[in-house]
């Protein structure tokens, strides 16, 4: 299960409070790339890999996350001690950033400091996060934000316990927590492959696959019609939401099929249909799913299954719109002539 890190919050500290982030000088950020190491499937760190940062305006950011998440996380605000949900948490899983999705701490390195926030001894990877030196308020402090997508976290001090003697002090607002302790029973997985109607159809069929419906994601508004779709101001893609039964099906599995039903390599473009709302996407919700895509594109890739690079993006999933009702089971109403998806 995947708890968001914003549920009950009922105050602040203190809010706006304003840092030198913007010029953040990351080790290992280069020409808008980042070495990041990802979560495995084992519940470890990958091998460290390049992934784009992740950009986004402010208007788009406040789309994405809730209001506290947005305080705390682009404007470097810091939630109430005590308020937040996971200063008290003691289960075993991993803290993963609410913005993109990267892993963070994990329940191991947790301990109680007794300040009221979250406190960890040291990162899930050091890769993974950014530092940054912090005068505000009249202290000097080193400030803590993820390195991909720039959320600000909290602080590290150097008064923590053994065996790094470091205090990662952190908001519960920016995590999002997965329980290690709680099998999924289903798994949740968007995915933008060109026309909604035959990529619907094809995972209807295939084992392992709960449910299906189409709909929207990866835009910058809430609620978009198929007419804002179409007019491509909103940059949503047209999507299936796939939720599938891990013990049946792999993610694997099923990215492999995602990667046979469409072209990968042409950016906006499904055959004659061209657009952004025909984008080749996939956007995750538990971070073990962001590695298995990564690997299976890393794995087409290097046998050359095509002929030209995989532009899929990846991304962790943000606001769902469902499709509107005449969108839904569209071939199994209407029948499936024509369509770019290919059979199996
Ligand atoms: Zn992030």
């Amino acid at each position: 299960m995947v708890l968001g890190g914003t549920l009950g919050l009922a105050g602040w500290w203190f809010s706006g409070q304003v840092m030198g982030m913007a010029q953040a000088k990351d080790k290992g950020v280069k020409g808008g790339k980042v070495m990041v190491r990802l979560l495995t499937e084992a519940g470890k760190p990958g091998a460290a890999r390049e992934v784009a940062e992740v950009v986004r305006p402010d208007k788009e950011w406040a789309v994405r996350l809730s209001v506290e998440q947005f305080r705390v996380g682009r404007t470097a605000g810091t939630e109430r001690a005590f308020c937040g949900v996971f200063h008290d948490n003691h289960k075993k899983g991993i803290y993963f950033c609410a913005g993109c999705g990267l892993p963070l701490f994990q329940s191991g390195d947790k301990f109680d400091s007794g300040t009221g926030w979250p406190s960890f001894f040291q990162p899930f990877a050091d890769e993974n996060i950014g530092e940054e030196s912090d005068s505000a308020l009249g202290m000097s402090r080193t400030e803590v934000h993820c390195v991909r997508c720039k959320m600000h976290l909290g602080h590290v001090f150097p008064d923590g316990p053994k065996p790094t003697g470091l205090r990662y002090c952190i908001n519960s607002a920016v995590l999002n927590f997965e329980d290690a302790g709680e099998v999924p029973s289903t798994e949740t997985i968007f995915l933008g492959a060109g026309c909604f109607w035959g990529v619907e159809e094809a995972f209807s069929k295939f084992a392992g696959v709960k449910n299906v419906e189409v709909g929207y994601a990866g835009g910058s508004t809430k609620n978009p019609t198929y007419e804002d779709i179409c007019r491509h101001g909103t940059g949503h893609a047209e999507v299936v939401k796939v939720e599938y039964d891990p013990q049946k099906v792999s993610t694997e599995k099923l990215l492999q099929r995602f990667f046979t039903m469409h072209d990968s390599t042409t950016l906006n473009r499904q055959g004659p249909d061209v657009g952004d709302q025909y984008r080749s996407a996939i956007f995750f919700t538990r971070p073990e799913q962001e590695a298995v895509a990564w690997d299976v594109i890393d794995k087409l890739s290097a046998a050359k299954k095509f002929s030209s690079p995989i532009v899929t993006q990846v991304e962790l999933a943000g606001p769902y719109t469902r499709g509107e009702e005449y969108h839904q089971k569209y071939f199994e109403k209407h029948g499936g002539g024509g369509c770019h998806v290919p059979t199996e």
